[in-house]
């Protein structure tokens, strides 16, 4: 029988520990954020191939809970909550596909796309949600009240809360931000049946809202602040190690916001080092658009200080965040990583991202921005031709039809139409059809 624990600590001072079953956001001694310390010592009495044929052996499965992608690495996410308290929709186990057309346009030919967003609602956020929501299942059945949970969203994570709550038929309350969420965005969660509350202000003030709010009742905070969530999103690198047969790629892109994904990311990476699985890090990479860039200015003085600002429109919305919650962690990861903060203006990441599309994708505006970053890396030489490459699609392009059709019906103010497409309107007649056909494709 093994016992595997894990608990919160401060980022700043590991001296400071707090139970996992405490609804805790923040360190209350240091002030600094939390983050879910695993119990390594334990987990290491059994060998890297241990670790490796369990996951192997659950990796898509049936067997409830296990085929999640993150369940089916409960131990080293989180050992604590018991299987009847799980609430799993079986995320995770997202293709990592080998952009073979695309790379070879780009000269890098060894290049993968992990398609985060092909996932229950649609993003990424679900491998965060379900650790989060199933948490307080267990902290409920441990006999605490919580009456609802909560997040400010910029879409995703409000749409993985509303789903993951109504499916373990909790009470959920998102905050978003008002005209600044696709359809998409703002239906899911009035699917969902989650109280929906829209704010004439941006991300960064519905944060410091639900913040207040959940202060005050017993409402528990559903945001990326939350160190549970991170533990679910870490499983992307242990995923997508694992789906190399435990190779790792030179580098990982990935685009950042509130910065908490940048930062499970290197978590999970960190931790297959820890516990044997691999013996070297990749260079990762954090994308950010231009319009919402306070990381990689910071960066660009080499993270010697960090200035938030007022995030100004993008389409890449989900990203449009001017003071990211998770910014320490991220920076810690990029330093430890040999990381890079790259940029993507709204033209580079619409023409990234429709280009890509051109070679069989159908991606979000964040996966345009991670991609710009690719190219721009790759014109600088920073990434050699040679090298293994993962970008990190972070949601599913039809999240985001909005963006996708203003770009191709030219609607967009400032966006060049290199790549755009319309469809052409012909007469019901046969040879007025040819006609046009011939012009366009013969
Ligand atoms: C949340 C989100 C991001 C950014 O992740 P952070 O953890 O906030 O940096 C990127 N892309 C999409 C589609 C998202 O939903």
């Amino acid at each position: 029988m093994h016992n595997y624990s894990c608990w919160f600590q401060s980022i700043e001072d590991p001296n400071y520990k707090y139970d996992i079953n405490e609804v805790i956001y923040r360190c209350p001694s240091t002030g600094s954020l939390l983050e879910v310390e695993q119990d390594v010592q334990e987990l290491k009495k059994s060998p890297p191939q241990y670790w490796k044929d369990l996951f192997d052996s659950r990796y898509r499965k049936q067997s409830w809970p296990y085929g999640s992608g993150v369940w089916g690495k409960k131990e080293w996410v989180a050992p604590f909550i018991e299987d009847k308290n799980i609430v799993s929709m079986y995320e995770g186990g997202t293709n990592l596909f080998w952009a073979e057309k695309y790379g070879k346009q780009i000269g890098v030919e060894d290049l993968w796309i992990k398609m985060c967003g092909n996932s229950h609602t649609g993003s990424f956020k679900d491998l965060g949600m379900t650790v989060l929501v199933s948490s307080v299942k267990q902290i409920i059945s441990n006999g605490t009240e919580i009456r609802a949970l909560a997040c400010a969203s910029t879409g995703d994570t409000s749409a993985a809360l509303s789903a993951y709550c109504a499916s373990a038929g909790l009470k959920s309350i998102v905050f978003l931000p008002k005209n600044k969420v696709s359809v998409a965005q703002l239906v899911q969660p009035l699917a969902n049946g989650a109280t929906v509350v829209s704010l004439d202000t941006d991300f960064d003030g519905c944060m410091k809202i639900v913040q207040d709010v959940c202060k005050k009742q017993q409402i528990y905070l559903a945001n990326s602040i939350n160190s549970l969530r991170i533990e679910g999103q870490k499983t992307i690198s242990i995923e997508l190690c694992q789906q190399f047969d435990w190779q790792i790629p030179d580098w990982v892109i990935i685009p950042g916001g509130n910065l908490g994904n940048i930062s499970a990311l290197g978590k999970g990476f960190l931790m297959l080092r820890d516990m044997g699985l691999i013996t070297k890090l990749p260079r990762l990479v954090c994308a950010q658009a231009e319009n919402a860039n306070p990381l990689y200015k910071s960066f660009l003085n080499n993270f010697e200080k960090f200035d938030s600002i007022l995030a100004k429109t993008t389409l890449a919305n989900a990203i449009q965040i001017g003071d990211p919650v998770s910014v320490k962690k991220a920076i810690n990861i990029l330093k430890i990583f040999d990381g890079i903060v790259e940029q993507a203006s709204e033209d580079e990441l619409a023409t990234s991202s429709a280009r890509v599309d051109l070679t069989g994708t159908f991606n979000c505006p964040h996966t345009g921005v991670a991609i710009t970053a690719f190219e721009k890396l790759v014109n600088k030489k920073v990434i050699k031709k040679s090298d293994k490459v993962v970008i990190i699609s972070t949601a599913h392009g039809l999240k985001f039809v909005d963006f996708k059709i203003n770009y191709h019906l030219e609607n967009l103010d400032g966006i060049s139409n290199q790549f755009s497409n319309h469809p052409i309107e012909v007469e019901a007649d046969t040879d007025k059809v040819m006609q046009a056909l011939e012009q366009k494709v013969l």
